[in-house]
């Protein structure tokens, strides 16, 4: 059994699409342990226009940039987002590379590239959850809520309803503990935060507490016009959830 995936998780056939043009594949240097891989990168400016849905996940046609949003190295395993990844000081790899120690002798197979397929993509955000508060200096939690939300939306399009819960849970617990004893954030994040986790409690039934999230929003009277619309929305829906 593996240490790293959690209990339930499965294998899923749902296969990251390899042929946009957005996707490039571009050397890399691992920056703990100077390792050079091919890596997969993401052409920004040929991802085009998103659409956003109702619970702020931004959809690509051809292509799921959440695929290849996080980049591995496969000596090390040392994994976060690239931009991360690629700031990481090298003084960092001993508290790291000492975090990863337990999944070493996995034999984790992980395709990078346009080889990558699901379960590497799914190897690679949970090394990310190990590695990227040990990365960063600040915003630990929110990185690592951030990172619970993009696994549930993975386990969402695999169709793995029991996992998607857990980690729609987990990101809950996450970034409710961030809501609610973090001063420091300002006024923007806290309406976004309010938002998901407006979204997340919808996601998994619990009207009441999605309800009064989107009502807090309405009544801060500091949501962006756009915010405001998408919150009303959501109201409405849980309203005729709750009033049949
Ligand atoms: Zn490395």
């Amino acid at each position: 059994m593996s240490k790293l995936l959690p209990e339930g998780h499965g294998s899923y056939e749902l296969q990251p699409a390899n042929d946009s043009t957005a996707l490039a594949v571009v050397k890399a240097i691992c920056p703990l342990c100077g390792f050079e891989f091919d890596n997969h990168f993401l052409l920004t400016s040929r991802l085009g226009r998103g659409k956003t849905e109702p619970d702020m996940r931004i959809r690509h046609t051809g292509i799921e940039p959440l695929h290849y949003a996080i980049t591995t190295c496969t000596k090390c395993l040392f994994s976060t987002e690239l931009k991360i990844f690629e700031e990481t000081p090298k003084r960092y790899a001993e508290n790291i590379h000492k975090a990863l120690e337990p999944y070493k002798d996995e034999n984790l197979e992980i395709k990078i590239g346009r080889e990558r397929d699901m379960n590497s993509v799914f190897i690679s955000f949970y090394l990310a959850l190990i590695c990227t508060p040990l990365a960063v200096d600040r915003n630990q939690e929110l990185e690592c809520a951030g990172i619970h939300l993009k696994i549930a939306r993975l386990y969402s399009d695999c169709k793995d309803k029991k996992m998607e819960r857990v980690a729609f849970q987990k990101s809950y617990e996450a970034y409710h503990h961030i809501y609610t004893t973090n001063s420091r954030i300002d006024d923007k994040l806290s309406l976004q935060i309010a938002f998901l986790l407006g979204d997340i409690s919808y996601k998994l039934e619990n009207y009441d507490d999605a309800r009064q999230y989107f009502y807090k929003i309405k009544t801060s009277k500091k949501a962006t016009p756009t915010l405001a619309k998408m919150t009303d929305d959501r109201i409405e829906i849980i309203r005729d959830i709750m009033n049949p």
